[in-house]
């Protein structure tokens, strides 16, 4: 019996909701649909209509607990800044209405579920689990085994949790969680200024011995992965955090699903995004114009009409998938990248560097794009690898910078 059909059964024989029929359709549909879909596979994006204001009034507000009583919702946060538990919370009153779909019994910044309530729970007795930030530590590993455990569904949410995010920006450190700690609790000025004041440095322990007994705090890792990189992930939604139109997407399948069987999109699918990049729903003119030096946003009066990299910004968005609506292209900004490489792109990096690569064409005897010219204009490129890997780090091919050790040194 599939995880579709013990959902379906949840519905008792007297229910009256119709259910029965959604059921058959349901199955219908689920036969219909591959198992898997290819990577990076999208769910279409409705335009929103020009008057709505927020886009999650397109998802009605639910009438009361499904017919087979409530699911059960966790929410955990890994390695992240907390933004996209507070997306969450950005759902205003819907929220409130999940809550007569769902008992949340793990949602660490609203909810009391602890760890133990969902160790003793039975294998896949949570219906849903969503898990933002990315994979950095003990505990991290160790939480979202056990909620892949104690889950049917698994939906990575948000940009750290699919491609390891800003927090996987530590790959870039080549001495790994020992330089980052030495660096964080001894070298950084502000730090420095106190150990100065100490014996010996203060660094946290993973277990420290006290009167009342042992306290320990989680062992970070040299290596930052993104959730799929962990465990298996049944749906993912990137953004930093995901916008309101992929959070309503998200309640829109799982209410359809517990209150009317309808089925759920193909494992493997990713909430939110297009088939296309970034550059394809960005309202910005490209001209294609050749370019002799890259610059920042406030150094310029920037066009509000024109491509920003026809104007000198880094955008990355010919490497990105779309889905936000150009949201920072709109206010000026150059996307970063948050919503990863589209599904044709595996190392978005590389891909940027290309992209940006093009818009220097060597030409011979071109006084203003020769190879010296093109090499000064990249080096004010600050920090090239944190930009072009500011959201993907953990899936790109260089996955993380290394110290070679040899004999005598290193
Ligand atoms: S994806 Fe962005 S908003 Fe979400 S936890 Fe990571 S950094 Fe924060
Ligand atoms: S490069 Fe950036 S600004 Fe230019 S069209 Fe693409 S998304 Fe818009
Ligand atoms: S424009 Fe780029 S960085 Fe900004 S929200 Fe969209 S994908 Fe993310």
């Amino acid at each position: 019996m599939g995880f579709f059909d013990r959902l379906f059964n949840k519905h008792p024989e007297s229910c009256k909701c119709g259910c029965k029929d959604d059921k058959k359709e349901a199955k219908k549909d689920a036969k219909a649909a591959p198992t898997k879909a290819a990577p990076g596979k999208a769910l279409p994006v409705k335009a929103a209509p020009k008057e709505a204001v927020n886009p999650l009034d397109a998802f009605p507000l639910l009438p009361g607990a499904p017919p087979g009583g409530k699911i059960k919702l966790a929410i955990y946060w890994a390695a992240g800044c907390g933004g996209c538990d507070v997306s969450l919370l950005d759902t205003a009153e819907r929220i409130l209405t999940v809550s007569d779909m769902a008992e949340i019994v793990m949602w660490p910044i609203a909810a009391d579920g602890k760890e133990k309530d969902i160790e003793a729970m039975k294998d896949q007795e949570i219906t849903v689990s969503i898990i933002n930030g990315a994979v950095r530590n003990t505990e991290n590993e160790h939480m979202v085994k056990l909620l892949r455990k104690k889950s049917l569904l698994v939906v990575s949410y948000g940009t750290c949790a699919c491609f390891g995010g800003s927090p996987a920006l530590a790959n870039l450190v080549p001495g790994g969680k020992d330089e980052i700690i030495d660096y964080v609790y001894k070298k950084c000025p502000t730090m420095k200024a106190f150990q100065d004041t100490q014996k010996t440095p203060v660094v946290p322990k993973t277990s420290v011995m006290t009167p009342d007994g042992e306290i320990t705090i989680p062992e970070l890792y040299d290596t930052v992965k993104s959730l799929d990189q962990t465990i298996d992930v049944d749906y993912s939604i990137p953004g930093c955090p995901p916008t309101q139109e992929s959070i309503a997407q998200l309640l829109a399948a799982v209410a359809g699903f517990v209150y009317n069987g309808v089925a759920l999109p193909p494992k493997g699918t990713m909430i939110g995004v297009t088939a296309k990049t970034l550059c394809e729903e960005c309202p910005r003119k490209k001209e294609m114009r050749r370019i002799t030096k890259i610059v920042e946003p406030h150094e310029i009066d920037v066009d509000p009409e024109l491509c920003l990299m026809d104007q000198g910004i880094l955008c990355l968005g010919a490497a990105t998938v779309g889905g936000c609506g150009a949201k920072c292209t709109r206010a000026a900004s150059p996307c970063r990248g948050c919503y990863g490489p589209t599904k044709m792109v595996s190392e978005m990096g590389a891909s940027v560097f290309t992209a940006v690569a093009s818009l220097f064409p060597v030409l011979d005897g071109d006084p203003t794009c020769n190879e010296e010219e093109i090499i000064k204009i990249m080096s004010s490129v600050k920090d090239p690898l944190g930009y072009f890997y500011a959201f993907t780090m953990s899936k790109s091919l260089i996955k993380r910078s290394v110290v070679e050790k040899k004999k005598g040194g290193q």
